[in-house]
């Protein structure tokens, strides 16, 4: 309709999926803590339990490996330390950190700066395996992690876990995967991608903000150095009483999630694809970053030169338009998107750099008027550039 606002920014966070609403407030009357042995304690440990297993159910794992936490982020901070152990692996020493990772893995990890190696993207945005052989040589016998997430959340791009776990495994290495943007979007089951650690967020899935999960796949491993310690909640690795209602919702999410993900990625792939189709009409010279590579089905990044992103945005937001430059977390602060540093992106082009992400409640008309938008904001933007030119 128009005059409705169109909302494009999906991986930044989603609206609640169909049934999570209802399964929240459910939650939120549940009077019980879930650590009480009463009836009351009981049900509330007993929502937390069905939430579990429905996560477990989309990473195709045992509930137990299973940790609940405030979001990614924390789950990422508690993931990301050498304090990890193993049959014939007595911590780690070093952390290679894939360039384009989110800021809660380049920067809540919990490594001594001299004891973290960065490995760069290709121009086409996926991890840089010769790059990543090559670090392994240079850290010889050290015991690694690699933090490679399972899809960029500006660009899309799938970055080659597999590929990766293998060349990790193969030297005694283990792998941590950001499996935030990916799990509702793509197979991304520990067996699929070998990762041994995965982690999630509840919000990118359509579940409430606030809630997460640690996924630890390889049963063999343990994560020491809890961050939260007390009551010894989650099997004392992440103490503390549970958010019972965001929980709840973020399992039914994650149920949701399964059910509905391969047809709307098809189908949210066409809408994407018709998209680009539409900006390559308008503006042949547009910049689609990582679409030489195997993307998510629902992001589009894309710049068209002498743009900047902000001002754009700022406009295409005053038409009703709601959608992103890089990653929604460092919104607001506007600054270059290390990501497309990462893939030789030229830094003109890069500033002018947009994100738009489709969801399971975008419709084709939805994408036919973000089109709209943009063309009457670009024309009237290059307009405005000839005649200051002039
Ligand atoms: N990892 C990726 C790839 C993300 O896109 C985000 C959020 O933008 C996060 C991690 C952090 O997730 P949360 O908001 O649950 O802390």
């Amino acid at each position: 309709m128009p005059g409705e606002r169109i909302y494009l920014d999906y991986n930044a966070t989603a609206p609640l999926a169909p049934g999570v609403r209802e399964i929240v407030c459910a939650a939120l009357e549940l009077v019980g803590n879930a650590s009480s042995v009463h009836r009351e304690g009981r049900s509330a440990h007993g929502a937390i339990e069905s939430a579990r297993e429905q996560v477990a159910a989309l990473v195709g794992v045992s509930p137990r490996r299973v940790t609940f936490t405030s979001g990614a982020t924390e789950a990422a901070n508690l993931a990301l330390t050498p304090c990890i152990t193993g049959p014939g692996l007595a911590g780690l020493d070093v952390l290679i950190l894939a360039a384009g990772e989110h800021p809660c893995v380049l920067e809540g990890h919990r490594f001594a700066s001299d004891r973290v190696l960065h490995a760069p993207l290709t121009t086409d945005g996926a991890l840089d395996l010769d790059a990543l052989r090559s670090l392994l040589e240079q850290a010889g016998e050290a015991r690694c992690a690699l933090a490679l997430q399972a899809a960029n959340n500006e660009t899309g791009v799938i970055q080659p876990v597999r590929d990766a776990a293998e060349l990790m495994h193969g030297r005694g290495g283990i792998v941590i995967c950001d499996a935030v943007q990916g799990a509702h979007r793509i197979d991304c089951s520990a067996e699929t991608l070998g990762a041994d650690v995965l982690f999630f967020s509840s919000h990118k899935m359509g579940g409430p903000k606030g809630a997460g999960a640690l996924v630890i796949a390889n049963a063999a491993l343990e994560i020491g150095a809890p961050m939260l310690k007390g009551g010894g909640q989650e099997r004392g690795l992440r103490a503390g009483t549970e958010n019972i209602a965001a929980i709840a919702g973020f399992g039914a999410a994650a149920a949701h999630s399964l059910r509905v993900r391969d047809d709307e990625a098809l189908r949210q792939r066409q809408l994407r694809d018709a998209f680009e189709a539409g900006l390559k009409a308008r503006w042949p010279g547009v910049t689609i970053f990582g679409a030489g590579s195997p993307r998510l089905p629902n992001t589009s990044a894309f710049a068209i030169e002498g743009l900047t992103a902000e001002t754009l945005l700022i406009a295409l937001d005053l038409q009703g338009l709601a959608l992103s430059s890089g990653a929604a977390c460092s919104s607001g602060k506007v600054r270059s998107s290390h990501v497309l540093e990462s893939m030789m992106v030229a830094p003109d082009l890069a500033r002018g750099a947009l994100r738009m992400s489709l969801g399971e409640a975008t419709t084709a008309d939805e994408v036919v008027r973000a089109l709209e938008a943009i063309g009457t904001v670009v024309e009237k933007m290059m307009a405005r550039r000839v005649r200051s030119a002039a």
